[in-house]
């Protein structure tokens, strides 16, 4: 395993981070995956940001980089595999429900029975689908792809039922900003009430015109309604989020282990790019082959943002509470702990 945390990023962290930041942090949107997850033999292209990985993000790397990246603090996280084709849906991170709380992937092809056997096998507080399994289940292109082919009503219906949290990447061309988006953010936490629906990536708004042409507004009269902020480092689009949406139900994550690339996420006329100081394909990128800059990890520059963008007496919330109370209460109920 490579190191995580230069010389500069050590700096940045001790400097500026580490004196700001609550003792414990909680991480509500973390990859974990390992060989046993992926078909056996398999290999990742030189630029895959996998192999920059050596194939493999465990839960024990993920807690080494945890040290690395907030080194003295107490590190929590919600745990969930790679949601990719070729990985094992069966194959679920190990919660112990009081530091770490974990949920399966999820597709269309699962079966209500199949998505049971996972949650109650590994004591999971609830799972995540992906735009990719819905593609591939409904033949359709990934653009096409609506929620509600994402999750569908009997998966939707064991959730509510069972008091369970989704996480869920919206699809679509717009994000957030796409009216069948909006109209079915609101329609699943309406009928389906003792669900929770995490949106993840604040529902992939990651600038302005996404967020502001958003139904975030409609979204905050709905308590079962919250958003994940991985991969959002800017500082407008959490600001705006905190402006209209309840900072109680705004759970602090980061799409670990991409955030421990070095890189930042900027935005260009309307849209954005990942700058990154390595080759590696996440979405569009634009690389500094030259080491013109002096890059330090996604994650930290989320953390910038946060601490600039959340309102007065909020960090610890963001930061912890309101995930860590969440995922509490869910297991609690559920006779995990
Ligand atoms: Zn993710």
């Amino acid at each position: 395993m490579n190191a995580f945390v230069f010389e500069n990023d050590k700096k940045i962290f001790a400097e500026e981070l580490g004196p700001r930041l609550p003792q414990r942090i909680f991480d509500a949107h973390v990859h974990i995956f390992d060989k046993s997850c992926y078909p056996k033999g398999k290999t990742f292209g030189p630029k895959d940001y996998r192999t920059w990985l050596n194939g493999e993000f465990s839960q024990a790397s993920w807690q080494a980089c945890m040290k690395e990246m907030l080194p003295g603090k107490d590190v929590y996280g919600n745990l969930f595999g790679n949601p990719e084709a070729e990985v094992n849906r069966d194959i679920s991170p190990k919660p112990d429900n009081d530091h770490i709380f974990a949920m399966a992937l999820l597709s269309p092809a699962d079966s209500v029975e199949a998505l049971q056997r996972r949650v109650e096998a590994d004591r999971l507080v609830g799972f995540k689908p992906y735009l990719n399994f819905a593609a591939d289940f409904f033949k359709k292109p990934k653009n096409d792809v609506e929620i509600h082919d994402m999750l569908l009503p009997d998966q939707l219906a064991y959730a509510d039922r069972e008091g369970l949290a989704i996480t869920l990447h919206i699809p679509r061309k717009d994000r957030f900003a796409d009216p069948k988006n909006q109209r079915q953010m609101v329609e699943i936490c309406q009928k389906y009430p003792h669900a929770t629906f995490i949106f993840a990536h604040v529902g992939r708004a990651y600038f302005m015109k996404n967020i502001r042409e958003s139904n975030v507004d409609e979204l905050a009269k709905l308590p079962n309604a919250y958003f994940d902020t991985a991969m959002v480092n800017h500082v407008g689009v959490l600001s705006y989020l905190f402006d209209h949406f309840p900072a109680e139900r705004v759970l602090f994550a980061t799409d670990a282990p991409i955030s421990c690339l070095h890189g930042k996420s900027v935005e260009i006329n309307n849209d954005y790019a990942y700058l990154m100081a390595d080759d590696v394909a996440i979405g569009t990128v634009l690389h500094d082959p030259a080491r013109a800059y002096p890059f330090t990890t996604f994650y930290y520059e989320q953390l910038r943002a946060m601490l600039e963008a959340v309102p007065a007496g909020c960090l610890e919330k963001v930061l912890f509470e309101n995930a860590r109370g969440l995922f509490r209460f869910i297991a609690e109920k559920r006779h995990y702990i």
